[in-house]
């Protein structure tokens, strides 16, 4: 319950079923960053620090390499799931299970009870993930504070099924605007048509064969598709203007720049009169091949996995650190009505976190 402070003896699975039971919609973090910062202030082997509902504990035992552990703290709106409720076979219910209050338990269990670790650790907790980017608190520390995110190497505990995850893919949107003459349509001549216009935009995409290229060991999938088209003035009306929007989905082997070089490329001879850039969050490269990456890899077994969609391994990426995603749940069972974790997970997620930081 939220005026409860949180329980750091107990394991993560029990302190999973604490934080559920602890809402903390996007928005609403204040009480549980407050019992985070709380229950941290309580370790004398940690230094905290707090803008807004963000709270950042580090050590300071001079190791050269430092580890970033870093979860959101937010959940999605509850939906009739939240207090949470254990199976018998181990089963945890509840919204903020999977994603990602597992992980955020793991992360405040080892910080409670790795008090010296192989590396120097900084845990970040951080609010509103499942919102709009603009709100997202790893975003403000990184612009207020970037010094408390400096480290080597990043881990994620959002869900990946205990899998690593490295690098996220770049999505760039762009709208390609063709240009006509409107005319009345009993004398189509007399004008030019802006949607018949587009007709080289869409044979291009069509034919557009993506790249799936191999970085540090993982294939990524390109990708680059129409996601609309928009003209039309009325039923008579010769149109003088279309706008193909496009997404471009690449990988982290490309920059932003490097990116929306191609996609004008791509488009170059396709008769766009206009190319406006939509939205773009870069890619992020899995940075694999680093030490502290290549250590925290062998150290969690598994083969490591591409990444698609876009995360906050982005972030970290932009400032100059790697990263990966690495937590307990599924992420398919995120966001959901019925969302669960299974508590055997964050126990295998702890027990292999602890090993690589106290090997
Ligand atoms: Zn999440």
């Amino acid at each position: 319950m939220a005026d409860t402070p949180l329980d750091l003896t107990l394991d993560a699975a029990r302190l999973t079923a604490q934080l559920v039971d602890f809402p903390s919609e996007s928005g609403t973090e204040k009480p549980l960053a407050d019992a985070i910062e709380t229950a941290l202030r309580n370790l004398p082997h940690l230094t905290v620090d707090r803008h807004g509902n963000n709270v950042v504990a580090r050590t300071r035992l001079g190791h050269a390499e430092r580890v970033i552990l870093a979860g959101h703290i937010d959940t999605v709106p509850i939906a009739d799931n939240v207090p949470s409720r254990l199976d018998a076979d181990g089963t945890l219910w509840g919204c903020g299970t999977c994603d990602m209050k597992a992980g955020v338990a793991v992360q405040l269990r080892i910080a409670a009870t790795v008090p010296a670790p192989n590396r120097d650790l900084t845990f970040v907790f951080y609010d509103n993930e499942e919102v709009s980017a603009d709100l997202n608190g790893l975003g403000h520390v990184a612009d207020a504070h970037p010094e408390w995110l400096e480290g080597d190497f990043a881990v994620l505990l959002e869900p990946s099924d205990g899998q690593v995850e490295g690098g996220c893919q770049g999505t760039l949107r762009v709208l390609l605007k063709t240009t006509g003459e409107r005319a009345h349509s009993a004398r189509g001549w007399m004008g030019s048509n802006a949607i018949h216009a587009a007709a080289p935009i869409l044979a291009r995409l069509a034919a557009y064969e993506p790249r799936h290229p191999v970085i540090d060991g993982l294939e990524y999938r390109e990708g680059l598709n129409a996601v609309g088209i928009s003209g039309g003035v009325a039923g008579n009306v010769i149109p003088d203007e279309c706008v193909v929007t496009v997404n471009f989905r690449y990988a982290p082997d490309r920059t932003e720049e490097e990116a929306l070089a191609h996609v004008r490329e791509v488009f170059a001879d396709c008769g766009v009169t206009d190319l406006v850039v939509d939205d773009h969050s870069g890619a992020a490269l899995p940075g694999l091949s680093h030490p502290a990456a290549a250590a925290f890899i062998e150290a969690v077994g598994g083969t490591p996995q591409p990444k698609y969609g876009w995360t906050d391994v982005a972030r970290f990426s932009s400032l100059g650190v790697p990263a990966v995603n690495y937590g307990p749940g599924n992420p398919h069972l995120a966001h959901r009505r019925d969302e669960r974790v299974d508590t055997a997970k964050i126990l295998a997620g702890e027990e292999r976190l602890r090993s690589w930081l106290t090997a």
